[in-house]
């Protein structure tokens, strides 16, 4: 029976050209910052988004929270949308590394405006108020299926950021996925945010790793947060090498992910037993079912096919590299026939 592995775009393991990078990489100690890979990485990294530099880190949850912590003092406030992983994924961090509050908000499909924003900036100098400093986005929304800020909807955003002194950070866990969808340049980014972290790990498919882009004033704090969070790692290269290679190998392909996942989404409306098809965008369909998801899990599960549930009735199926055509079709032959 073939597997289907739909659960996470985490789950994909390095190609062979991927590995022949990591094992012919040139290594140091990165703490000394004497890793010729890990070196390499951060300045292509930051390079392509128009930064001026970067850090490389274990998890994208870890340079998320070296953002937070960089961009905001204690008993300040950061605002972000309801359904955002750097609050409901990341295990309380914001309080924890940061002793910071958050203010959430109701955007559609975890994207906000900045109409939506501006009323919830607290005044300033009023002692009964935690200060407002930072804004966190996240472009796609991984709760929202997939959605996509346009850098035309960030603008107005980084806009209101800049007149209100607040610092604006991207959570790009699948930044490359909203540009192959909006056909926005990554270049153009480093205009609007003062951080942006990007996952590795996720579509580009690597083993481990994110980068944190931003001011160099910005990395040099972040380097002594990395190093008190215990993120300060030696011989990275090997790591950062397969970095280097997803980010000269893998972004064009994610395109492929987004059309399997249309394929996916398009057969799923057909099917009597789902009362819902998020709008797909790009390689994360949500649907909901009309009886209890875990049913429909472990059925699909029986057929050789994984897939995670979001809720009681809704079901998350996300494609990757490692999901070839042959898989797709065989899951929409078991979808006809579920
Ligand atoms: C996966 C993800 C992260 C980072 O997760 P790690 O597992 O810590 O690398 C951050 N933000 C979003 C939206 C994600 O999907």
């Amino acid at each position: 029976m073939m597997t289907v592995d739909l659960r996470s775009d985490t789950v994909t393991k390095p190609t062979p050209g991927m590995l022949e990078a990591m094992w012919s990489a040139k290594v140091g100690d990165d703490v000394f910052g004497e890793d010729e890979s890990v070196n390499e990485l951060e300045a292509k990294a930051a390079a392509m988004f128009g930064m001026e530099a970067a850090i490389f880190c274990p998890s994208g949850t870890m340079t998320n929270q070296i953002a937070i912590k960089c961009f905001t003092q204690p008993l300040d406030e950061l605002i972000a949308d309801q359904t955002a992983h750097v609050y409901r994924y990341e295990g309380g961090g914001i309080a924890f590394n940061s002793a910071v509050s958050t203010r959430l908000l109701n955007g559609y499909r975890g994207i906000l405006t900045a109409e939506m924003i501006e009323p919830e900036i607290n005044a300033v100098g009023n002692i009964h108020y935690p200060n407002t400093s930072l804004v966190v986005l996240e472009n796609t929304v991984n709760k929202g299926g997939g959605s996509c800020y346009t850098l035309d909807q960030i603008e107005p955003i980084a806009a209101l950021c800049k007149r209100r002194n607040l610092k604006l950070h991207l959570d790009g866990a699948r930044i490359f996925n909203a540009l192959a969808h909006t056909g926005d340049k990554a270049v153009d980014y480093g205009k609007y945010f003062d951080g942006i972290s990007v996952c590795l790990s996720k579509g580009l498919g690597t083993p481990v790793g994110s980068v944190l882009l931003a001011s160099k004033n910005t990395i040099t704090y972040a380097r002594r947060i990395r190093k008190v969070l215990g993120g300060g790692m030696r011989q990275a290269g090997f790591l950062a090498a397969a970095g280097s290679y997803a980010l000269d190998h893998h972004v064009e392909r994610l395109k492929i992910d987004h059309i399997h996942a249309q394929i996916l989404a398009d057969e799923l409306a057909k099917c009597t037993w789902v009362t819902n098809v998020m709008p797909t965008e790009t390689n994360i369909v949500l649907f909901d079912t009309e009886g209890p998801a875990d049913a429909v899990v472990a059925k699909l599960l029986s057929k050789g096919i994984k897939a995670g549930c979001t809720d009681t009735k809704r079901i998350r199926f996300v494609t990757h590299l490692d999901i070839h055509p042959e898989q797709i079709e065989y899951t929409v032959q078991v979808l006809k026939n579920l």
